[in-house]
């Protein structure tokens, strides 16, 4: 039987796939509004649906989505097992970063789907989603890898996977991020 968290995440998502709240509903093929496990204590937040996740209406099914799935593994996470969403969940046209209007549009969203998850750690993936949780202007490259905190939920802010297939050395740099994103969980009491 259907949890209460995944009928009301499922009622979330219903809301989305139908939403018409900003201009990028305009030019989607498939609204993305997130996947995973409703009980996980991690949740792991992107910028936006690209090409193939609006194909598909699924996050992280393309060539970044491979390499987040890789660096899960990594870490004896599977992907089923987090919860996997963006900050808007319809594609930006030629994959530009969200505009602010966008982002707030869609904000209500990702605020339910929280709320219903209630995730211990949330990891925003890239600058925008960082800029979704945290007031600065710091770049991903100063904040990746240390956790912060705000009102009992522990941001772990990351580089987003598609730089590391931009450029290559920051695949170590996210594997050592994962890898003190598993500490990070151990040393949770559940
Ligand atoms: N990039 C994102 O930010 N999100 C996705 O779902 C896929 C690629
Ligand atoms: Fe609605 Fe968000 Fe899609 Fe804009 S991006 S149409 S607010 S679901």
């Amino acid at each position: 039987m259907a949890t209460e968290s995944e009928g009301s995440i499922e009622r979330i998502a219903g809301e989305i796939v139908i939403c018409i709240k900003c201009r990028l509903s305009q030019t989607r093929k498939h609204a993305v509004p997130g996947e995973g496990s409703v009980s996980s204590k991690v949740m792991f937040v992107g910028e936006g649906p690209g090409e193939q996740e609006d194909a598909q209406g699924r996050p992280f099914v393309g060539a970044a989505g491979k390499l987040l799935t890789q660096l899960l593994q990594s870490i004896n996470l599977r992907r089923q097992d987090v919860y996997i969403t963006n900050v808007v969940k319809c594609r930006p046209p030629n994959n530009r970063p969200p505009r602010k209007d966008e982002a707030a549009a869609c904000r209500p969203y990702l605020e339910r789907q929280i709320a219903v998850i209630d995730p211990k750690v949330i990891c925003p993936m890239g600058n925008s989603a960082i800029r979704a949780f945290m007031d600065s202007d710091k770049s991903v490259t100063e904040l990746h890898g240390i956790p912060f905190e705000v009102e009992s939920v522990t941001y772990f802010p990351m580089y987003h996977p598609a730089a590391a297939l931009y450029t290559f050395s920051l695949r170590r740099v996210m594997e050592e991020d994962f890898r003190k994103l598993r500490a990070l969980l151990d040393s949770m009491v559940s």
